[in-house]
């Protein structure tokens, strides 16, 4: 999960590295053009532009041996190295990196840009490797050299984050917040939210229950749709005995939020259902369900909620309506049978079902595209999609239980 989340920021950085880079190629190209011309040098920055190319290509062990080259030729260029330092990391071989990168730091002419860069980079070396603590450092001296480096400070974000120090990751994303235009507020502000309500559990789970409502109330206040806020808040709130503010704000969630609906009946329910106000529960879902008929997650809550309450014959045709949204949900064919089994396998009633899968969009024998992920009913030879050969597989889900591989 941790390499989805960074590979973008990764390549991003790449290709920062790469204009940084290209950008100082030309302007070596330029000053040299109408002066006299090293021919030799010129021709090796064929080992450099090579490097670059097979970089982007993705063919890494090419890259470093092009990389190399260039760097041996033009031992001054400090982006070679650094680019060479940062694939190296990428690689894995993290000690190498480290020692690239702190070379380059020995360098005495470095101006402030290509050393809060250097030490940036040097900053991941240690973040990959494992020091925490030496990342931190090199992140904190990037952003004291350059105090609006915005890839420090999400860097710097993340590795509080990971350490869970979460008012240190809230402050260092709030400089991000005011650094970006209000065109990426949005998206800001719901990570607010999130790491917001991390400190709300945090003091939550510390016993302080007063400092956590103010976090999840704050988390709400940065972005209505953090949905585990409005859950915390209501579950702090019942557990202060506040039994209508906790309803209101769970109810809130089903306004701002409908697709994260079921998250909040299946709350509401557990409180009705110890109140024995069934019937109001059982309303509730009934309306939210007509204004939302996609809906299939609250189809179920309703179903089970039924079900439990000795109704099998009201709650199954609310499964079928559900398995109508949902064809592949296998909790819903479960759902299904375990009502039937209540119903005495009602021969009807299995047979209105069997008619109902049948007729809904189904992949029968589901196989996938390895390649981009393309979906069909059969075993395809070439994908209709991105015209890969012979790349569909059979799509399974895997046993819940594996077979114990430990000892
Ligand atoms: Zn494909």
């Amino acid at each position: 999960m941790d390499v989805q989340a960074y590979a973008p920021l990764i390549s991003a950085l790449v290709a920062l590295l790469l204009g940084l880079a290209i950008g100082k190629a030309w302007e070596r190209y330029k000053l040299r053009d109408g002066r006299w011309i090293d021919r030799r040098k010129v021709r090796d920055s064929q080992h450099y532009v090579l490097g670059l190319n097979f970089l982007v290509s993705n063919q890494i062990d090419l890259a470093i041996e092009e990389l190399s080259r260039a760097a041996r030729v033009d031992a001054d260029a400090l982006e070679i190295h650094l680019i060479l330092g940062n694939v190296y990391r990428e690689r894995g071989q993290v000690s190498r990196a480290i020692q690239v990168h702190q070379g380059l730091l020995q360098r005495p002419k470095l101006t402030r840009l290509e050393h809060s860069y250097v030490l940036l980079c040097l900053g991941l070396d240690y973040k990959r490797g494992g020091f925490v603590d030496r990342a931190l450092e090199a992140f904190t001296e990037v952003l004291r050299l350059s105090p609006d480096n915005q890839y420090a400070l999400l860097y710097l974000q993340k590795l509080y984050e990971e350490q869970h120090q979460w008012a240190d990751a809230y402050r260092v994303r709030r400089q991000l917040v005011d650094l970006n235009g209000p065109d990426t507020q949005p998206r800001n502000l719901a990570i607010l939210g999130f790491i917001e309500n991390a400190m709300g559990m945090e003091a939550a789970k510390a016993g302080d229950r007063d400092k956590a409502t103010k976090h999840f109330e704050s988390a709400i206040a940065h972005d209505a749709a953090t949905t585990p806020a409005h859950l915390n808040l209501g579950d702090a709130q019942l557990a202060a005995g506040e039994r209508a503010e906790a309803v209101a704000t769970w109810t809130r969630l089903i306004e701002v939020s409908p697709e994260r609906a079921h998250l909040a009946f299946e709350r509401l329910e557990r409180l009705y259902d110890s109140e024995g106000q069934g019937r109001q529960f059982e309303a509730d879902c009934r309306r939210f369900i007509d204004g939302r008929p996609q809906d299939w997650r609250v189809r179920m809550a309703l179903a089970r909620h039924l079900s439990r309450r000795g109704e099998p014959a009201a709650a199954f045709p609310v499964l079928l309506e559900a398995l109508e949204q949902n064809p592949h949900g296998l909790t819903v064919h479960q759902a299904v049978w375990d009502t039937l089994r209540q119903l005495s396998l009602d021969s009807a009633l299995v047979q209105r079902y069997i008619d109902a899968a049948r007729s809904a969009v189904f992949f029968l024998d589901p196989h996938v595209c390895l390649k981009c992920h393309y979906r069909s009913t059969e075993l395809l030879w070439q994908c209709p999609h991105c015209h890969e050969w012979n790349s569909f597989v059979e799509e399974r889900i895997a046993a819940a239980r594996q077979p114990s591989t430990e000892m």
